[in-house]
């Protein structure tokens, strides 16, 4: 069960944000926004739920 849930938080930890459009991009940095096209993007910091 802990080890789910490292998992999971491992892949919150990983979230690009698109700066123009701010579509967001799971995993690692994409090379361009699937969206737009753009190719700047900030790193989201991960949001922690309950716990
Ligand atoms: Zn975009």
């Amino acid at each position: 069960m802990a080890q789910r849930h490292a998992v999971a938080e491992a892949r919150l930890l990983k979230k690009w944000i698109c700066m123009k459009c701010s579509a967001t991009h799971r995993g690692s940095k994409p090379s361009s926004c699937r969206k737009c096209g753009y190719k700047n993007f900030r790193l989201k910091a991960a949001e922690r739920r309950k716990t």
